[in-house]
């Protein structure tokens, strides 16, 4: 059984790891040619962390990860603290501490297990398809050179040419309505407590820091503001002083301290949830098959729960193609689905879509003793592969 993985993401490099690890011979082409990945971190929660122990990689995903003992949010106006409260209670329940990790080193970590010289870089696929007689999937390069294999996953990402063939054309991804600025600074306790992970709010603008490994914080900050805006590389401390101005003092040191060179903006958009990821030798997985905003922290988490549930599949059907990449779709997109909308959701309250539910919702954080956004969390970590909900 020969597979090509379209896309060296962290969809493609965990699916690449999952499908060798059950002895699948796989090749992976990546259209850049060198490990830059776009963003500063991710969080990767429950989910996804235990879906990389699962390929081996838990020593290497605990040492990059940040540790988040509590959560908290303040009133990004007066800097008043709405709630506070311990990450144990989602530890205990769910039995696996969330990592944020700094993107760059998660993508180096799974890169560096699956083989960097085993990855074919520069090879920007421009066409894929099943061969005239559906026995081949083939996918051609900007090169002129091709590829066959039994199966071919595009792990493509949000662009996904792959996806434009399984469904049979392009689709609109929808602009979610604001912006995000992120980047990774030195721990500061005038920011955050070293351990906490941290959200000023307030207008339905966030500003966020989470520690990742190396005594870092990843930072976030959400603007509203329409698609398309012009923005110049490195005026990231202009932009956000004046969305910022009058913040809390933690707010205004992070923007101070951030570098603007580095810091990325990024325009979020997410699409509706399809139920067609395979089509004859070729199927999506990654932000080619789910592309969500990045509220519930899940997308990535989601891709990793597809490389296992693809290595699963697999592993029931291993001489049929056809029945394992269907039952790798029937496993996973109600669930991926689930978490695009989830997340929609989420990003509507926290921008103030409707101002009057995100008044509402800064009146509960208020109250909030942590139990209610646990609840939230655990039920986003639970209904993946290795977090199975069970029945009753
Ligand atoms: C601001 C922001 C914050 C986020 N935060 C989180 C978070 O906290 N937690 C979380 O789980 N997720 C988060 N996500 C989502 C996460 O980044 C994505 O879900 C994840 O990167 C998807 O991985 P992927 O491998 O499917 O796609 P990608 O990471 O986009 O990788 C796709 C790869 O395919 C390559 N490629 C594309 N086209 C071709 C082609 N034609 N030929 C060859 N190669 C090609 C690309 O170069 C790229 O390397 C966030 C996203 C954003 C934008």
């Amino acid at each position: 059984m020969k597979a090509v993985i379209i896309g060296a993401g962290m969809g493609g490099m965990s699916a690449a790891i999952a499908l060798r690890q059950i002895g699948i011979e796989t090749h992976v082409y990546e259209r850049v040619s060198e490990n830059k990945p776009v963003g500063a971190a991710i969080s990767v929660w429950s989910n996804g962390v235990l879906c990389l122990n699962h390929l081996g990689l838990e020593q290497q995903t605990a040492e990059l990860g940040g540790i988040v003992d509590s959560m908290s949010y303040i009133d990004g106006h007066t800097g008043d603290t709405m709630c506070r409260f311990s990450m144990q209670p989602l530890i205990d329940e769910v039995g696996q501490r969330p990592y944020p990790i700094a993107r760059a080193e998660l993508q180096q970590m799974l890169m560096d297990a699956y083989g960097m010289d085993a990855i074919n870089f520069g090879m920007k696929m421009v066409a894929v398809e099943n061969s005239a007689g559906g026995d081949r999937a083939v996918a051609t390069f900007a090169d002129g050179t091709t590829v066959s294999a039994d199966l071919i996953i595009g792990a493509d990402g949000a662009n996904s040419i792959t996806r434009e063939y399984v469904l049979g054309g392009p689709v609109e991804r929808r602009y979610a309505g604001y912006v995000n600025f992120n980047g990774l600074v030195d721990v500061d306790e005038e920011i955050s407590p070293a351990s906490e992970w941290t959200t000023y709010v307030g207008d339905g603008k966030r500003a966020s820091v989470m520690p990742v490994a190396g005594g870092r914080f990843y930072f976030f900050f959400d603007v509203v503001e329409p698609q398309g805006l012009p923005y110049e590389k490195g005026s990231a401390r202009e932009v956000l002083r004046h969305h910022f101005a009058g913040w809390a003092p933690g707010v205004q040191k992070l923007i101070d301290t951030l570098d603007p060179d580095t810091t990325n903006r990024v325009e979020i958009l997410d699409l509706d949830p399809f139920d067609t990821w395979v089509k004859g030798r070729v199927a999506v997985l990654g932000d080619a098959a789910h592309n969500t905003t990045p509220d519930i922290g899940q997308g990535g988490c989601s891709a990793m729960e597809d490389a296992v549930a693809l290595q699963w599949a697999f592993q029931d059907h291993p001489d049929d193609v056809h029945a394992a990449l269907a039952s790798y779709q029937t496993a996973r997109t109600e669930r991926a689905g689930d978490l695009v909308l989830r997340a929609r959701k989420r990003c509507d309250v926290t921008h103030a879509k409707d101002p009057q539910a995100t008044a509402r919702w800064y009146d509960e954080l208020r109250k909030e003793t942590g139990d209610n956004i646990i609840r939230g969390i655990v039920g986003n970590i639970m209904g993946g592969p290795l977090t199975p909900i069970s029945p009753g």
